[in-house]
C-alpha cells in the first residue's frame, strides 16, 4: 500500500482528522481546491455552540458538547482567537417562552451546563438594547476565528509527517486487496492512481459521491443560507451572540458579534440544486424584519450584504431531524456524510471519534 490513510477533503473536519491520526503511518490529505479551508468551514457563523438543541443521544448532541469542550481546550492552550461570550435565545412572541423551557431541558439532559431562564428585566439589564419578553442563557457558547483553528490543525497535521494534496480531485475509488486504489485529477489535469489501507470521507457537500464511488447511498441536499453585517456602532450595542426560537429546518437568523468589532446577521435558509454564493441584496429587508422583533435599534439601512455558505444536510425539505452519519461501513472505509451544523464545533470530537475507529 502507498499509503496508511488518505483523507478526502481538507476543511475543518478532514484538518481535525488529519491532525489526530497523523503519525499512524503514512497520511494523505486530498483537496481539490488550491488550499485547505476553502468550502463550507469558510462560510458559517463560526459560533462554538453548547449542544442544546440536538435530540439526546444524537451524535450531534453528544459531539457538539464534547466538541465545545475540546474547542475551548485547544483554543486557550495556543491562544487561539475565541472568546466565551455566552448566548441568549429570546422569545419575542406569546407562546414562545414554553419552547425555552422545553431546550433548557433538552439542553440539561445533553449534558449542557449553566442553562439559565431570564426574565425579560434581567435581558435587560444585561443587554439594555435587547428586547425579549424571556430568554435562556446559554453560557458555553462562543464564537471563534475558524480559518486560525483551521491552520493550527493544519500544522499539528503536517508536524506528525501528513501529506497535503492541493488542487487534486478524487475522481474515483475501488477495492483493491488489503484497501483501496485511489483516482485522481491532478491540478494540470492529468490522472494519478494510489493505493491505501484507510479512506475517510470527509468531503462536505460532495460526500455523498465519494460515498456513491463505492456503492453508498446518500443524498447531501445543499441548504443555502445568507449573511448581512452590521457596522461597529450598532454591533457594540449587544455584545453576545442572539438566537429567536429555531424553526424546524434551522436555528434561525440570528445576530452574532465579530471578533473585529462588527456583527452579523443570519443565516436564512433555502434549498438549492448548485453551489451559489451570491447574496440577493433586496433579502436585507427580510433580515430586517426577522430581527426588529429583538434588536430594535436596527435600521434597514445598516445591513450590508456579506456572505453565504452552504449546509451540507441529509435532512431534506419536509424531511425531520437527520443524525450525521460517522460510520465505518467496511473495514478501512469511513464515512463523514451530512456535516451540517454543529459540524465546526464538533470537528475534534468527529476526529477523535474516527481516530477511535482505525
Ligand atoms: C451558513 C452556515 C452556518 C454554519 N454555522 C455554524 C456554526 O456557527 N457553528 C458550527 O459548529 N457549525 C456551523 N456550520 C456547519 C459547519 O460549517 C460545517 O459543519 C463544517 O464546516 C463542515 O466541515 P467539513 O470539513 O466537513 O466540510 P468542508 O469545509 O466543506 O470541507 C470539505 C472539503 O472537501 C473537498 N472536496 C469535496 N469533494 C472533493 C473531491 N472529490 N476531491 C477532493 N476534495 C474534495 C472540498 O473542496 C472541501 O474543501 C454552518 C454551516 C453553514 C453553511
Amino acid at each position: 500500500m502507498d499509503a496508511f490513510a488518505t483523507i478526502v477533503g481538507a476543511g475543518m473536519v478532514g484538518l481535525a482528522v488529519a491532525s489526530e491520526i497523523g503519525g499512524r503511518g503514512q497520511v494523505y490529505v486530498v483537496e481539490r481546491e488550491e488550499t485547505y479551508g476553502r468550502g463550507t468551514s469558510s462560510r458559517n457563523s463560526e459560533v462554538i455552540h453548547s449542544g442544546i438543541y440536538y435530540p439526546p443521544g444524537s451524535l450531534k448532541a453528544e459531539l457538539c458538547v464534547e466538541g465545545n469542550r475540546l474547542l475551548y481546550e485547544i483554543g486557550e492552550r495556543n491562544g487561539l482567537p475565541l472568546r466565551r461570550t455566552g448566548k441568549l435565545v429570546v422569545a419575542v412572541e406569546e407562546g414562545q417562552e414554553g419552547y425555552l423551557h422545553c431546550l433548557k431541558e433538552n439542553g440539561e439532559s445533553n449534558g449542557v451546563e449553566g442553562l439559565e431562564v431570564l426574565s425579560a428585566e434581567k435581558v435587560r439589564k444585561l443587554q439594555p438594547y435587547l428586547r425579549a419578553r424571556l430568554a435562556l442563557w446559554v453560557p458555553s457558547t462562543g464564537i471563534l476565528n475558524a480559518h486560525k483553528f483551521m491552520d493550527y490543525f493544519y500544522l499539528k497535521a503536517r508536524e506528525r509527517g501528513v501529506e497535503f494534496a492541493f488542487g487534486v480531485e478524487v475522481v474515483d475509488i475501488s477495492r483493491v486487496n488489503g484497501g483501496f486504489e485511489v483516482e485522481v485529477r491532478e491540478p494540470d489535469g492529468s490522472p494519478f492512481s494510489f493505493t491505501t489501507e484507510v479512506l475517510v470521507n470527509s468531503a462536505g457537500l460532495y460526500a455523498d459521491r465519494i460515498a456513491g464511488l463505492l456503492g453508498y447511498e446518500y443524498r447531501v441536499h445543499f441548504a443555502k443560507g445568507v449573511y448581512f453585517s452590521l457596522p461597529p456602532a450598532k454591533a457594540e450595542l449587544v455584545d453576545v451572540p442572539v438566537y429567536p426560537v429555531p424553526d424546524r429546518y434551522s436555528l434561525g437568523i440570528h445576530y452574532k458579534p465579530e471578533l473585529d468589532g462588527r456583527g452579523k446577521l443570519g443565516p436564512d435558509i433555502e434549498y438549492i440544486e448548485y453551489e451559489d454564493y451570491t447574496v440577493p441584496p433586496e433579502r436585507a429587508m427580510d433580515f430586517y424584519k426577522s430581527v426588529k422583533s429583538f434588536l430594535p435599534f436596527v435600521e434597514p439601512e445598516d445591513l450590508v450584504p456579506e456572505m453565504a455558505g452552504i449546509r451540507p444536510k441529509l435532512q431534506g425539505p419536509g424531511d425531520d431531524f437527520r443524525d450525521f452519519v460517522i460510520r465505518q461501513e467496511e473495514p478501512g472505509f469511513v464515512n463523514l456524510v451530512g456535516i451540517d451544523s454543529p459540524g465546526l464545533t464538533a470537528a475534534p470530537a468527529i476526529a477523535e471519534m474516527v481516530a477511535g475507529m482505525l
